[in-house]
C-alpha cells in the first residue's frame, strides 16, 4: 500500500501524479485533466515514456476522478483506487488551523470549507477533489497539504498588519505566505546539499516562477515570507504586482472610476512582469532584452531588484545565513536573472557568485570561498505531497 496518488484539483481542472513510495519514490504516471464541465473534456496521461490525450465528457470533479481509474486499469498501471495507500491532496489555504500535513476527517473538511473565504478561488475547488474520493473510496486516508502550513512557524510582530486589531482577530487578516510546500522541499535538500541538519539550517529560498516568493528559514522553520495575506504581495510576480502603496489603488479608483473587481483584475493578471513590458514569460522577456528592448531590460532589472531588497532584509533578520537557494522555472533555469539579482552580493553580504558555474546551471554556483553559499534546487512540489501524505498514513 505505498501508491501515494497526489491530486491537485482547480476549478475547471485536475493534476495528477501517482508515486510509488516502495520503488526509490518511482513516479507511476502523472497528466492532467482540463476543461471539465465543459463540452469536450482533455485527459492527459503519461507513463513510462508513453504519453496518451483524449477528449472524453466529463461531467464534474468526481466523474474525472472515475475516468482518472478507468484509464489507470486500462493501462496497467493501478487496478483501481483501493491498491492506494493514500490520497494526497493540495490545499491552498490551512489558516492558522494547520502548521503541518493532516489526515482529513470530518473537522478538517469543516475548517478547509471554513477557510474558504480567506482563498475562494482555491479551497472551495480543492475540497471538490477530496469529497469524491470519499464518496467512491470512504475507506482511502487522505491527508490534505497545505501551502500556508510552513509558515506557520513566523512570529506575530512578523505576521501582523498595522491595522485596526479587529481586523486580525475578526476578519483573520494576517500575513499567511503561500508556496510553502516548495519552500519546504528546497529547504531539506539545500540540508543534503550543505550536509546540515535540517534544524540547524539558514536560508533564503527563492521560488522564481509565475508565481514568485521568498522566505527566511532560520533553524529549518520559515521566520519571514515575501506572500501575505494573499499571493499578491511581495516579489514582482508574472502578471502580479507585489508589494505596492495601498494608496495607489485609492487612486486609481477616483481617478479612473475603476470598480473592486477591476482593480483586483489589474493588480492579480494585468501587472508585474507583464504590466511593465506586455510579457510575463522570462524567456520571452530574455530574448527580448537581449535585442535591446527597453521595457523588457526594465522588467527584468524591476524584478531582479526587488528580489535582491529582500534578500537584504532577510539576511538581517536571519543573522548568520548558510546559502541562497533559486527554485521554480526561473530560478532553475534563468542564469541571466540568478546573475542580476546576485550582483554586488560580494561586498555586501558575502555571497560569490561563480559565473561559469551559474552559466552550466550548477547546484552550487557561489566559489568555493563564498561565505554564503548559493544553490540552485529544482523543486518537487508534487513528491513533496507525496512524501508528506506517506508520512501522515504511516504515523496513523
Ligand atoms: P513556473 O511557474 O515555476 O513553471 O515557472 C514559469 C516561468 O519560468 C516562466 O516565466 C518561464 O518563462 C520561466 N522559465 C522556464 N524555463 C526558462 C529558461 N530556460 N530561462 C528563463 N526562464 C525560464
Amino acid at each position: 500500500m505505498k501508491k501515494i496518488l497526489v491530486l491537485n484539483s482547480g476549478s475547471s481542472s485536475i493534476k495528477f501524479k501517482l508515486f510509488d513510495m516502495d520503488r526509490g519514490e518511482k513516479v507511476l504516471c502523472s497528466g492532467l485533466i482540463e476543461r471539465i464541465g465543459e463540452k469536450e473534456a482533455r485527459f492527459k496521461l503519461k507513463f513510462g515514456d508513453k504519453k496518451l490525450e483524449k477528449s472524453i465528457d466529463i461531467k464534474d470533479h468526481a466523474h474525472g476522478l472515475s475516468v482518472l481509474q478507468e484509464e489507470m486499469k486500462r493501462e496497467n498501471i493501478l487496478k483501481s483506487f483501493q491498491e492506494l495507500g493514500g490520497v494526497g491532496h493540495r490545499v491552498v489555504h490551512g489558516g492558522e488551523y494547520f502548521d503541518k500535513a493532516v489526515l482529513i476527517d470530518d473537522s478538517v473538511l469543516e475548517k478547509i470549507e471554513e477557510l474558504s473565504p480567506l482563498a475562494p478561488l482555491h479551497n472551495p475547488v480543492n475540497l471538490l477533489g477530496i469529497k469524491a474520493i470519499f464518496k467512491q473510496h470512504p475507506n482511502i486516508p487522505q491527508v490534505a497539504v497545505f501551502d500556508t502550513a510552513f509558515h506557520q512557524t513566523i512570529d506575530k510582530k512578523t505576521f501582523m498588519y498595522a491595522l485596526p486589531y479587529e481586523y486580525y482577530e475578526k476578519e483573520k487578516i494576517r500575513r499567511y505566505g503561500f508556496h510553502g510546500t516548495s519552500h519546504h522541499f528546497v529547504m531539506q535538500k539545500a540540508a543534503e546539499v550543505l550536509q546540515k541538519d535540517t534544524n540547524k539550517i539558514n536560508l533564503i529560498t527563492l521560488h522564481l516562477g509565475n508565481g514568485d516568493s521568498a522566505t527566511a528559514v532560520k533553524e529549518g522553520k520559515s521566520i519571514d515570507t515575501s506572500m501575505g495575506f494573499t499571493p499578491l504581495e511581495g516579489l514582482v510576480m508574472g502578471t502580479r504586482c507585489g508589494d505596492l502603496d495601498p494608496a495607489i489603488v485609492f487612486y486609481l479608483s477616483k481617478k479612473l472610476g475603476l470598480n473592486i473587481e477591476e482593480l483586483d483584475k489589474i493588480l492579480n493578471k494585468k501587472s508585474g512582469l507583464k504590466g511593465i513590458c506586455g510579457d510575463n514569460d522570462m524567456r520571452e522577456i530574455e530574448k527580448r532584452a537581449s535585442q535591446g528592448d527597453e521595457k523588457a531590460k526594465l522588467a527584468l532589472e524591476v524584478f531582479c531588484y526587488r528580489i535582491k531588497k529582500y534578500i537584504g532584509a532577510y539576511t538581517v533578520t536571519i543573522g548568520k545565513v548558510d546559502a541562497i537557494v533559486f527554485t521554480g522555472g526561473i530560478g532553475e533555469n534563468s542564469s541571466l536573472v540568478r546573475e542580476m539579482v546576485c550582483i554586488g552580493l560580494e561586498d555586501s553580504i558575502g555571497a560569490k557568485l561563480d559565473t561559469e558555474k551559474n552559466q552550466k546551471n550548477e547546484l552550487i554556483i557561489s566559489k568555493n570561498d563564498s561565505k554564503i553559499k548559493i544553490l540552485v534546487i529544482p523543486t518537487d512540489e508534487e513528491f513533496e505531497i507525496a512524501n508528506q501524505t506517506y508520512n501522515e498514513v504511516a504515523n496513523r
